[in-house]
């Protein structure tokens, strides 16, 4: 019963170092190999030794030393070999079936040698036959066992995995026994024989005790070794799923927008070039852009123009299909993929379901705020067979739309690329022009509403160009803007206004004030209201007839500095008016806190008011408000005498538009407002 004990916990430890051995690499695989193959060895032989124990010819047994070291060779080569076998490559019948000759030979090769280190006289008489059945015994059970232990794979269960492992070792341990036990039945010790081993050192009982304590600690030694390796084991797989997660999270950050969740640029344009690259279905891309986002993010903070980007990523995910993509570009700029999207006619839908969703009024730091997208669409194959063609050609569409009035959606046209080639011809020549001074600076008169006198002068930049003629500067300033030249346009319309100012001075005519419209990014500049207040004052001016003109939403950009620079022009003496009132989202506390002494209402306002009753309250209730906030209210865009009685009636105090007069050049100005005789040409 011990021998088969020890036999069937030999098995089982042997079976987990095969385990081992087939998950390890270079030295520690050799070290497992080493380890296994001992034990099985071991094991085998301890057992043999044990179950010798249990025989008994009524004569004393020894054992030749030598022998009985040779003995445990044959079993230890066979499981080593079998240990690499199993643990290398897939077991196909033919393998496990020499797998099981090895083991079960291994076995047999032990227990001869064992029997012959007992050196008996006269020698055992032998069954062949039964010899021959032990034999094949041991194969065929090591061949069953270790066919059972191969099927104990990681997809199966823990408890299936355990059951299965006890089985194999049982069988295992059986025919280790089972061999041992037939192979004592084959041999007959003829009466009166006689043990020539008895005087050696290994005496039949000691020897027995010895061989089980050594195989005991063997055993333990190995099963402790491969316990600890489970746990190192359990431990480096722990630590690989906490490395597969970390890493996942990576490639997801590296492929998506951090704020909305989406897809980024990157995962957008490898996916798109897959796409085209892969699959024969048409494929739209839709640039989408946000006009107007940046007053949101201006007025309400980051925090609300974050939430409003995630509501934007959200509609705009409604709009389309699962299997469509939706990707943050960048900034305020989306794009969407559109997989199979049947014909013309359904992408016109779909555009307009984007338009419509992503135009809805949403709530944002408990304001209702919208914003208008352009849309630029390209189609592949038509509009581009690459990725770089297609999202370039979006883009220029998309532009298109913000060229024709913003918010809306087009389809790539050819000739969208002429205007593209352009805009950048244009900017080429504004550089130049602005170089050469040929920007000139025209006047439009402002109208004291109450005594009909001349408030004052808005000072509006014109491009006078050598082919296009007159280019209005609602479309050279954003090209200037684009192309970084805003600075230098604002200096030169300054300096053109002082050279007009100094000129007229001398003549005896002194406008109230000019005007003179600041773009965004002149207030950045930290030295401004002093390079200003410079040039201003070294030609004689005083700062109190320059009156700068801040759209509302440029001065809701970046609040504090604005505020910084605003307040520094203010001490320094110039006058500042908030433009276009209105369209921004600034708040009345913010409105308080500004050094303006003017608000000048949006034209939109007034050219709305003589069409629908909101526009009209709206006008009406901003004259209000600046009144209780002392300031001066400039109406623009008057174009027609209702108009004028209309504000003067409201207690608005100034009017500029075509209706009093349209900007004029300078000498036409003079003579508009008849300061100079008509027959004098050239005044200034
Ligand atoms: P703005 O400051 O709102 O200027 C008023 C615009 O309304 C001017 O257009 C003016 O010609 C136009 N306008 C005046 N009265 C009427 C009217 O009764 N009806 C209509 N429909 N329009 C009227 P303009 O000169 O084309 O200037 C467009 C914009 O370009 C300006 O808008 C201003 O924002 C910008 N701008 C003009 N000159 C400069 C400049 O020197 N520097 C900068 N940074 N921007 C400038
Ligand atoms: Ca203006
Ligand atoms: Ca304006």
């Amino acid at each position: 019963m011990t021998s088969l004990v020890i036999a069937t916990l030999d098995s089982y430890v042997s079976f987990s170092v095969a385990r081992h051995l087939a998950r390890s690499r270079g030295t520690e695989a050799f070290g497992w190999l080493l380890l296994g193959a001992l034990t099985m060895g071991i094991g085998v032989w301890s057992m043999h030794f044990i179950g010798m124990l249990a025989f008994d010819i009524g004569t004393p047994l020894g054992y030749d030393a030598w022998l009985t070291l040779l003995s445990v060779a044959p079993i230890v080569v066979a499981a080593g070999a079998v240990m690499w076998m199993v643990s290398h490559g897939a077991m196909p019948p033919w393998r496990l079936l020499l797998c099981g000759v090895l083991l079960g030979g291994g076995i047999g090769a032990m227990h001869y040698t064992g029997m012959f280190a007992m050196r008996m006289d006269p020698g055992i008489v032998w069954n062949y036959w039964r010899v021959a059945l032990s034999v094949l015994f041991a194969i065929a059970g090591s061949t069953v066992a270790l066919g059972v232990a191969m099927r104990v794979t990681s997809d199966r269960q823990r408890t299936y995995r355990a059951t299965l492992r006890w089985v194999a070792a049982t069988l295992m341990g059986c025919s280790i026994a089972g061999m041992h036990y037939l192979a004592m039945s084959a041999a007959e010790f003829p009466f009166g024989s006689w043990c020539l081993s008895t005087n050696s050192a290994l005496h039949g009982r000691w020897l027995g005790l010895i061989i089980a304590i050594i195989s005991l600690c063997m055993l333990l030694f190995t099963l402790s070794m491969a316990v600890l390796r489970q746990r190192i084991q359990r431990r480096e797989s722990r630590m690989d799923a906490a490395l597969t997660r970390a890493q996942n999270a990576l490639t997801f950050q590296a492929f998506h927008d951090g704020l909305t969740g989406l897809p980024n640029r990157t995962y957008l344009l490898d996916t798109l070039r897959q796409l085209l690259k892969d699959s024969r279905e048409p494929i739209a891309v839709l640039f989408v852009d946000l006009d107007g986002f940046k007053a949101i993010n201006d007025s309400f903070g980051h925090h609300a123009g974050d939430e409003f980007l995630r509501s934007v990523a959200h509609a705009l995910r409604a709009s389309v299909r699962e299997r469509d993509i939706v990707a943050r570009f960048g900034g305020d700029e989306f794009v969407l993929v559109l997989r199979a999207y049947r014909n013309t006619d359904n992408l016109n839908a779909i555009c307009q379901q984007v338009l419509d969703l992503v135009s809805r009024p949403v709530v944002v730091a408990g304001h209702t705020v919208t914003v208008s997208p352009s849309i630029g669409v390209a189609v592949a194959p038509a509009d581009g067979e690459d990725a770089d063609t297609l999202m370039r050609n979006a883009d220029t569409a998309m532009y298109t739309v913000k060229e024709l009035g913003k918010s809306g959606f087009r389809f790539f046209e050819r000739s969208m690329h002429t205007l593209a080639r352009e805009r950048l011809t244009l900017s080429q020549e504004l550089r130049e022009a602005l170089h050469l001074g040929a920007i000139d600076v025209h006047y439009q008169p402002q109208n004291d509403l109450r005594t009909g006198k001349l408030a004052g002068l808005e000072a509006l930049a014109r491009w006078n160009h050598p082919t296009r003629g007159m280019i209005s500067p609602t479309i050279f300033v954003p090209i200037a803007e684009r192309a970084g030249l805003v600075a230098a346009l604002d200096a030169h319309v300054l300096q053109t206004v002082i050279e007009h100012l100094k000129c007229w001075k001398a003549r005896g005519f002194e406008p109230p004030y000019v005007a003179i419209n600041l773009s965004p990014q002149e207030l950045r500049e930290p030295m401004f209201a002093d390079n200003v207040h410079e040039t201003v004052v070294f030609n004689g001016i005083d700062p109190a007839r320059i009156r700068f003109e801040i759209t509302e939403s440029t001065a809701m950009h970046n609040p504090e500095v604005t505020l910084r620079q605003l307040r520094q022009l203010r001490q320094k003496g110039f006058l500042l008016s908030i433009d276009d009132f209105g369209t921004g989202y600034s708040s009345l506390s913010y409105l308080r806190q500004l050094p303006t002494g003017t608000v000048k209402i949006d034209q939109s306002f007034i050219q709305g008011s003589s069409l629908n009753r909101e526009d009209r309250e709206i006008t009406e209730a901003i004259v209000a408000l600046s009144k209780k906030l002392h300031l001066e209210t400039v109406a623009e865009g008057v174009e027609s005498e209702a108009q004028a009685t209309w504000l003067k009636e409201i207690g608005c105090d100034v009017a500029q538009g075509f209706f009093f007069a349209r900007p004029m050049e300078k000498n036409e100005l003079l003579r508009h407002l008849g300061v100079v005789d008509i027959t004098d040409q050239v005044p200034c």
